[in-house]
């Protein structure tokens, strides 16, 4: 922060990570919903670092106020508990908008209140970039291709989804909030950024949100059975999360209003996927000198409407944004491994 600002001192500023000073014609207001989340948590670290002014609105439904707990009190930073579905007032200058639950046992907990979320939510903050003008960037999903015919999957194509099954809240929220997001596009000139986030996995996600990284992470160094969906045939693609955060960013500050699928595109069966993780898990307790046995898998029913395959088409980020991962699936899931063991090692999990 500008030291010649007079009325903060070094020491007040000295608890918070060290920001970039930004002169006020850079430095943007910028409003993150959902972010309190695990995603949007890394992304307001990312713009609060690069010196940027950051309002958080996020109910708390998933996300939680730990997430962000490092910034409250910063002078640039400030935290609103409000939920989308009800209008909201600010100036802005860019609005990520993030809130949705993501997890499918979360997502599915109270299906209409997703849609009402994606839609309502959706609908109040592209009222809201309208009438302040700020860029307006939504995070979408590979899920708006559903179980898709088309492989790896391009942003033209249209997708494959149930609009009727267990998934169709998250889905076909997705899809309406896009179209919504278009809309306001072509009809009121809302400048827009739609990114389409492939599964994402890293450190703050929630240990017991019932996705697979979190799932076979924490059972590996607890020494349960890895629980495999289905025959494990199924596959995914799994980027870490600072890969995504360059990635929304750079869209964010490009010219490009086009979806643009962000994720990484080594493709895993998740039976591949849970023998990575056991052996990831061995590695990191045998440097710390802890004898493992090794984990054993079990297979569980595969929930409804779960996609067979799943792989981006990341040629329109590398052309448009210069963008790659950079992280290979080893190095990413080490590093969570690291994090999750910290937090029982403090009793956290
Ligand atoms: P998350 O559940 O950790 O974060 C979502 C955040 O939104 C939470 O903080 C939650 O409290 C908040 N929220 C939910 N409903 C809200 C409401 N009505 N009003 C205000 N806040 C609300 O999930 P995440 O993984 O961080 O996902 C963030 C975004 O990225 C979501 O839009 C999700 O659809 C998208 N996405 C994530 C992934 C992934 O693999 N993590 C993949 C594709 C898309
Ligand atoms: N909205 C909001 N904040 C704003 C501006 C609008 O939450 O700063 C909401 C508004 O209440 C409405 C939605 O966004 O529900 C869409 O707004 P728009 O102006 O496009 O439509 P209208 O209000 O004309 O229906
Ligand atoms: N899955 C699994 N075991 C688990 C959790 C999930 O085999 O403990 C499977 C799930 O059925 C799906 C894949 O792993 O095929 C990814 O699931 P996740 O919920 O992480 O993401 P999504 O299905 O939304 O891609």
């Amino acid at each position: 922060y500008h030291p010649s600002d007079g009325t903060i001192s070094y020491t007040t500023l000295s608890r918070f990570p060290p920001v970039k000073f930004l002169p006020p014609s850079e430095r943007k207001r910028i409003l993150v919903t959902g972010g309190a989340g695990f995603v949007g948590s890394h992304l307001v670290d990312r713009l609060m670092m690069l010196g940027h002014e950051v309002t958080v609105l996020d109910n708390f439904f998933t996300g939680s106020r730990t997430t962000v707990n490092h910034w409250v009190g910063h002078p640039n930073f400030e935290m609103v508990r409000h939920d989308v579905v009800e209008p909201f007032m600010i100036e802005c200058d860019q609005i990520y908008h993030l809130a949705c639950p993501a997890s499918p046992p979360h997502y599915q907990y109270n299906a209409v209140k997703t849609i009402k979320t994606s839609f309502m939510g959706t609908l109040n903050m592209l009222g809201l970039a309208k009438r302040t003008k700020a860029r307006f960037l939504i995070s979408s999903t590979s899920e708006v291709y559903g179980d898709p015919e088309v492989h790896p999957q391009p942003e033209d194509y249209w997708g494959h989804v149930n609009p009727i099954g267990i998934r169709a809240c998250y889905d076909e929220g997705k899809r309406v909030a896009e179209t919504l997001t278009y809309g306001y596009h072509r009809q009121d000139n809302v400048d827009v950024r739609v990114v389409r986030i492939f599964n994402t996995y890293g450190p703050r996600m929630n240990p017991y949100d019932g996705r697979v990284v979190s799932n076979f992470i924490i059972q590996a160094l607890k020494g349960e059975d890895l629980t495999v969906y289905g025959d494990g045939t199924q596959t995914r693609s799994f980027q870490y999360v600072h890969d995504l955060i360059d990635g929304m960013i750079a869209l964010m500050n490009s010219s490009e209003t086009r979806p643009v699928n962000i994720g990484n595109t080594d493709e895993f069966t998740i039976g591949e996927f849970a023998e990575v993780v056991a052996e990831v898990v061995a590695k990191v307790q045998k440097e710390d000198g802890i004898e493992v046995a090794p984990v054993k898998i079990v297979y569980k029913p595969l929930p409804g409407d779960d996609p067979q395959r799943r792989r981006p088409d990341t040629t329109r980020a590398k052309e448009v944004l210069g963008w790659q991962p950079r992280w290979s699936v080893r190095m990413g899931v080490e590093e969570m491994v690291r994090y999750y063991k910290a937090k029982m090692a403090q009793g956290a999990l």
